[in-house]
């Protein structure tokens, strides 16, 4: 589709180009050719007074043909130029739509590639439904309990299947049609989001040691509490229980940074770059039941970091624990 695409856009591309040599060269060649005429003329007629009238002819005939053969000369040298704008303009400007048509395409790439990453997330839980209801109905002897069975485990994955499509929207609406320059307390921002974690962190028995300091951040309050709830989400999800997580802040030139570190498992160097990728867990994250999600916590958060201008480090070791770091314009 894209190489089609491309090839009418080199098309039209070149029509444009050529348009305008072609016009040019038809006027270049037609004041060349008058001034050329005019020369000539000027030369006949001054030589025409020195001249017998016998040889003031000749010299008349010499210079219309001179006049000729340099028309034909400037007609064969713009061909020649024409031909050579054809083929280096056709060259440029295949080059000029494909770098027009680039960003579309990779942004359509991950257009798809999203749509499929997220229909497959969609089908495990639909599967499993699906499986389940089905080789309940076939059992004639179903008892009341085992429906009941059936019935919570479809729940769980109607849950999982809510979560899921909360996240998509949540990942499609980050940041956008919000007002992202309003000056705001990073206090407040971790305190709201510590407040949202407080039940998690509680059942898991999991210490939030907050000392974040008075700093104040250009941004969206509401945005920054939900990166932060991420953060402190993972920090808790991935740490054993009885371990401690920190919220606390730095401040670097003309930037501020709220730092959220956890005792937990850590991140392998090898998963570190693809963390913020939507979809994407680590292998150990995977395989540990307990630890839910689908891969888009980290994804919203970089969503809406860039939104703020904002950049995210991390630092994590296996199984000593990580500590992300996100750092925000300051307000003045
Ligand atoms: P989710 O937590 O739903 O899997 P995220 O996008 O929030 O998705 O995180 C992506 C992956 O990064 C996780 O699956 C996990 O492997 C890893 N990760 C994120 N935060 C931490 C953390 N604090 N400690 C250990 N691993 C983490």
């Amino acid at each position: 589709m894209f190489h089609s695409a491309a090839v009418k856009l080199t098309v039209w591309y070149l029509a444009i180009i050529m348009a305008l040599s072609i016009g040019t060269s038809f006027a270049l060649y037609h004041t060349s050719s008058n001034d050329l005429e005019h020369n000539s003329q000027r030369q006949i007629g001054y030589f025409g007074g020195l001249l017998d009238p016998g040889s003031a002819n000749d010299f008349a005939t010499l210079r219309f043909k001179q006049l000729n053969e340099d028309r034909d000369h400037l007609k064969a040298n713009l061909i020649f130029f024409n031909l050579l704008v054809l083929v280096s303009g056709g060259a440029a400007a295949y080059a000029l739509a494909r770098r027009t048509l680039e960003p579309i395409e990779n942004a359509l790439e991950a257009q798809t590639r999203f749509t499929s990453d997220a229909s497959h997330e969609l089908r495990t839980p639909l599967t499993a439904m699906q499986t389940e209801n089905e080789v309940a109905l076939r059992n004639s002897a179903l008892t009341k309990n085992q429906a009941v069975e059936i019935l919570k485990s479809n729940l769980e994955e109607v849950g999982k299947l809510k979560a899921l499509s909360e996240g998509l929207l949540a990942l499609a609406n980050a940041g956008g049609n919000e007002d992202l320059d309003n000056p705001v307390e990073l206090k407040t921002v971790a305190a709201q989001a510590e407040e949202r974690v407080a039940k998690i962190s509680q059942l898991k028995k999991i210490q939030i040691t907050n000392s974040v300091g008075d700093l104040i951040v250009k941004g969206n309050q509401q945005n920054l509490v939900d990166l932060v709830v991420i953060l402190l989400d993972n920090a808790i999800k991935y740490s054993a229980p009885g371990s401690e997580v920190t919220i606390s802040s730095k401040r670097k030139d003309k930037r501020a940074g709220i730092i959220v570190t956890d005792q937990g498992q850590g991140i392998n160097s090898s998963d570190l770059p693809h963390i913020f990728d939507r979809f994407y867990r680590a292998d150990n994250s995977r395989s540990k039941q307990k630890a839910e999600g689908y891969g888009l916590g980290l994804a919203i958060a970089k969503k809406i970091a860039d939104l703020h201008n904002a950049t995210i480090e991390v630092k994590s070791a296996p199984n000593k624990g990580s500590s992300f770091s996100v750092y925000l314009p300051l307000a003045n």
